[in-house]
């Protein structure tokens, strides 16, 4: 079942397709309606509406919020 995680700024996600630069791995520098997203193998950022942003992540890496850590 469907349901909107929650992103913070300063996540680290995994997204299905590989950036050309060859990572898969962003930073969330922006959340809400858009969202802006950092490459980190070439620093490129990209801004995407969030169910684009949702749809392109696999999974998230690592969370910002330690104390929330909800699958
Ligand atoms: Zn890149």
């Amino acid at each position: 079942m469907y349901y909107p995680k929650p992103y913070n700024i300063g996540d680290i996600v995994e997204t299905k397709k590989e950036h050309p630069c060859g990572s898969k791995q962003w930073e969330v520098i922006r959340v809400g309606a858009d969202f802006k997203i950092k490459c980190l193998g070439c620093g490129r950022i990209v801004m995407l509406p969030r169910p684009q942003f949702e749809k392109s992540v696999k999974k998230l890496i690592k969370s910002a919020e330690n104390n929330e850590n909800k699958e």
